[in-house]
């Protein structure tokens, strides 16, 4: 198999990018690390005349806190400051940045999780994030952040929480003419504590036959507010809102936790491929989400 001739263009601005992508109509395609868009080319799951190459847009590879002016989705009112996010990030700079791993213990796990050192260097949460595959690592614990999203197309820019993102299986809300600009996460209260754990066939550089992320804010010993998300087990990762609502207002013990485990488990929508039994995923879930709970609690 190998790929047909097309062009490769490296834009120098992202205005520049927007107008690439405008033009080149649905045969102009995005290119961030290429660790997933050169695999489906040489399959033929993706058809392109052009690849439009990021990596000259040095503003999309920033980790940095900012004041947020905009409000948040879910408090309706701007929080004091956000992290920043570049799309163009490598799983390799989000597990090694103080910043990610002082205020998102749980996001530098998932990224330290993924595949071998040369994909982690490579490949990019932007490509993660729009290729929109089940058991990519890093959205369930981007839902648990309660993360929004810059989409940007030569016309302007909207925002789009993430949990409305995925649509289906490599299916996502972004729009033919869009570049993904931004990942922003609100700030968490004290008390927050995070977590991801994976479970996969091997200790290295395989896919998540379950991928769990929690997080949880706690004060004077009760749970103020937990979110439990869950991928590779269902079309999309998938947030468990019945763990979270069970575990609101409850004591953080291990018998909480258990239940939380149940729900999640009850949650997902599961199938039976060559990585794992339907009923292996749910018993895997079960698992996971307890020990994502306690380790975000030893956090909190
Ligand atoms: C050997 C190997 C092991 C892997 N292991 C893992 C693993 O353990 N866990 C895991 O989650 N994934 C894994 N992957 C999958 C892959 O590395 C990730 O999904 C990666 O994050 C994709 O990022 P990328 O920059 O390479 O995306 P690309 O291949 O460049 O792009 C992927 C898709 O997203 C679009 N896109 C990219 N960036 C943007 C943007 N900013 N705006 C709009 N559209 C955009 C592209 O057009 C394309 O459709 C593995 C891949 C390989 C080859």
């Amino acid at each position: 198999m190998h790929i047909k001739e097309l062009d490769y263009l490296s834009p120098a601005t992202l205005a520049e990018a927007c107008g690439l992508l405008h033009s080149g109509g649905p045969g102009a395609k995005v290119f961030a690390g290429g660790t997933d868009i050169l695999p489906d080319l040489k399959r033929g799951r993706v058809n392109a005349a052009s690849l439009i190459s990021l990596a000259g847009l040095d503003g999309l590879k920033k980790i940095e806190k900012r004041n947020s002016t905009q409000p948040h989705p879910s408090t309706l009112y701007p929080l004091p400051s956000t992290l920043f996010l570049g799309p163009l990030v490598t799983p390799d700079a989000l597990d090694r940045s103080a910043l990610v791993r002082e205020i998102f213990p749980g996001l530098s796990e998932a990224a330290a999780s993924m595949a071998a050192n040369q994909v982690r260097g490579l490949a990019t949460l932007g490509g993660n994030l729009c290729s929109a595959v089940p058991s990519a690592d890093l959205p369930p614990s981007l839902l648990t952040a309660e993360a929004e999203l810059v989409l940007t197309a030569r016309d302007g820019e909207r925002r789009l929480a993430l949990k409305d993102f995925f649509l289906g299986p490599r299916k996502t809300a972004l729009r033919l003419e869009e570049i993904l600009t931004g990942i922003l996460i609100p700030e968490l209260p004290r008390g927050t504590g995070t977590a991801y754990d994976k479970f996969q066939a091997r200790d290295a550089s395989a896919l998540a036959i379950v991928g769990a992320a929690a997080r949880l804010t706690v004060k004077d010993n009760k749970i103020v507010k937990a979110l439990v998300a869950i991928g590779a087990c269902a079309p999309t990762p998938l947030l468990i809102a019945a763990a979270g609502e069970f575990l609101a207002g409850k004591e953080p013990s291990g018998q909480n936790f258990a239940r939380a485990g149940e729900l999640a488990a009850q949650a997902i929508k599961p199938i039976s491929d060559l990585r794992g039994s339907a009923q292996y995923r749910r018993e895997i879930c079960r698992v996971l989400t307890i020990r994502v709970l306690k380790r975000a609690f030893e956090r909190a």
